[in-house]
């Protein structure tokens, strides 16, 4: 006999009355009373503040450990992470990590294999979701998690509902600031998360690798602050940047950078672009074979743009150390290594010609195979 699954009803309740109450008592009174220009920019801040405070805090920071942070820039982060209803960080943090150990098995605790729904928010309904034992012991060694995690009611309701409260009566008007800044800004902001879960393991490319369901997607990354180049980040957990491209809109990859601009943050993770490069291609080369492409001559082309890709690299930093060595020498020494330099140059500029016109062939063969 399968025993059913035991819904966990304040959660649940959550869930759902805070859309259901919270968006019909807008509509009601936006009816009502006026609001103003002011009001609704502090309302895209504040959005985006939780937000940015779950993904560079909540994912990046506790649940990878993608870089570090001082004791203050992590008050803040649990500060407005709390303020997005989602849960302490450790649960939060101990839950994805299983996510990524177990991706897309039984084990995983928002498998999409159970569905877009399941994935996106329905998991949380269950007692054996919001139960699941925490497994991060370096986080609950962290004193403030400890604190958030212990007194999670205080720390959610006093920044999720009382803040908004206090800010609605800067503007002359409380109840609005609890319904716009409290209950419209948590039910949108928890949506982009669960877009995470469920959009970015559904839309997309599989760029790293075709063996799981994740996906990188601009659309899925506008939706939610970055997160959306999710086969890259399912590939490389360990990368502070889910956009890896200085084009690829991940704004919680560049509120890191400004932190570290600032000197809140350091130890940014990187992962080694020929790595990165070697994942992709490694991926694309099953998928060719597949196709019926000769495995010899895609072996070979691959192998030929990583070489030359490492050569660039090897040339680049010649070119450099050689540069800076001879840069406060005398006039003479320098018209000297001058020649040496400039051949330095070129060969940074074959190589890259070289790399390119393999990536050109490898990009023909993919195109071949895709049409
Ligand atoms: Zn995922
Ligand atoms: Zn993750």
């Amino acid at each position: 006999m399968k025993i059913k699954k035991q819904i966990d009803w304040p959660v649940a309740l959550f869930l759902t009355l805070n859309p259901i109450v919270g968006l019909t008592l807008f509509f009601v009174y936006i009816y009502f009373f006026d609001t103003t220009v002011a009001m609704w920019i502090v309302f895209l801040v504040f959005a985006a503040l939780t937000n940015l405070s779950i993904t560079a805090g909540y994912h990046r920071l506790f649940a990878h450990r993608s870089y570090e942070t001082n004791t203050f820039m992590k008050f803040i982060l649990l500060f407005f992470g709390s303020s997005a209803f989602q849960g302490p960080a450790l649960k939060w943090a101990s839950d994805h990590r299983r996510h990524h150990s177990h991706i897309d098995t039984e084990k995983d605790p928002y498998s999409i294999k159970k569905g877009f729904w399941y994935a996106h928010m329905g998991w949380l309904f269950y007692k054996e979701s919001v139960d699941l034992a925490i497994k991060a012991p370096d986080l609950e060694k962290d004193r403030l998690i400890q604190h958030q995690n212990k007194h999670y009611l205080l720390w959610s309701i006093g920044t999720g509902f009382l803040v908004p409260v206090l800010i609605g009566l800067f503007f002359g008007a409380p109840l609005g600031g609890l319904i716009i800044f409290g209950s419209l800004r948590i039910f949108l902001t928890q949506q982009s998360t669960f877009f995470v879960n469920s959009l970015c393991h559904t839309l997309g490319e599989q760029t790293y690798s075709k063996e799981i369901s994740a996906r990188d997607s601009f659309i899925v990354a506008v939706l939610t602050h970055g997160e959306g180049y999710h086969n890259f980040h399912h590939q490389f957990q360990l990368d502070y940047r889910n956009g890896i491209r200085w084009y690829h809109w991940d704004p919680t990859k560049w509120m890191i950078q400004l932190m570290k601009l600032f000197g809140m943050a350091k130890k940014l993770k990187t992962i080694p672009a020929q790595e990165i490069l070697k994942a992709k291609l490694n991926s694309e080369a099953k998928w060719l074979e597949a196709k019926g492409i000769s495995a010899e001559k895609i072996e070979t082309l691959k192998l030929k743009i990583l070489e030359t890709q490492n050569k660039v690299k090897k040339f680049k930093e010649e070119y450099q150390q050689t540069q800076a060595a001879w840069k406060n020498s005398s006039q003479e020494k320098w018209n000297e290594v001058q020649l040496q330099i400039e051949e330095m140059k070129l060969n940074i500029k074959r190589a890259k010609a070289e790399f390119n016109f393999a990536l050109k062939e490898w990009q023909m063969y993919t195109q071949l195979a895709t049409a």
